[in-house]
């Protein structure tokens, strides 16, 4: 096992530092999971649900990543950033997956939907058309 404390050394991807995650209530009918499908419909946004929930993720590199791989606002990095630890992080992550579902775009999340509605494909109302 890797010491904890080697990790960020070893660590080449910075992924910690390259996107954000936001909590979202837990999607429940055929309408949540419809405005899901149209927010992974969006280059760099998926979406999955871990042990404390479901999230919203967005690939977004921070601007204060150095080339050097080290924070260029240290001293004054938010909070958040403070408080994360690499005792479980991405680097783990490529080894085992912490997620229980995870649906990287349309196609993934659709088919998802798919298994879990019956009604899935009748959910939009006829469109009408004008004359
Ligand atoms: S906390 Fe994890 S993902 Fe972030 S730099 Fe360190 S080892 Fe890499
Ligand atoms: S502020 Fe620094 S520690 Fe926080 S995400 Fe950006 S580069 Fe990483």
């Amino acid at each position: 096992m890797t010491d904890p404390f080697d990790k960020c050394r070893l660590c080449t991807g910075s992924k910690c530092c390259t996107y954000i995650t936001q909590h979202i209530p837990a999607p429940r009918s055929l309408t949540d999971f419809d405005f899901l499908l149209w927010q992974v419909s969006h280059q760099g946004v998926s979406v999955f649900q871990a042990g404390d929930g479901w999230f919203l993720q967005f690939e977004a590199r921070c601007a204060h990543l150095q080339a050097d791989r080290r924070c260029g606002i240290y001293e004054t990095r938010p909070q958040v950033c403070r408080e994360y630890t690499n005792d479980w992080c991405e680097f783990d992550e490529q080894a085992e997956k912490h997620y229980k579902l995870h649906f990287a775009d349309h196609a993934a999340l659709d088919a998802y939907c798919r298994k879990r509605f019956r009604r899935w494909d009748a959910r939009h109302a006829p469109e009408r058309r004008s004359a």
